[in-house]
């Protein structure tokens, strides 16, 4: 069955969801599957998280 989570990116952390907008902040999720949300980088923050997870 596939997987309807949804991400809302608004946030620090993102916000996981199986609603169309985010619970938290109204913004629309985006599918949590692993397509590009920001063209320019699109896995930017995500090795941002990892360096800083590291450093902790
Ligand atoms: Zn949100």
């Amino acid at each position: 069955m596939h997987s309807d989570i949804r991400i809302c990116r608004e946030h620090d952390d993102p916000v996981y969801t199986l609603s169309a907008t985010c619970p938290e902040c109204g913004e629309q999720t985006e599918n949590s599957a692993p397509a590009p949300f920001d063209p320019d980088d699109p896995y930017g923050e995500y090795r941002r998280k990892l360096k800083r997870r590291v450093r902790d």
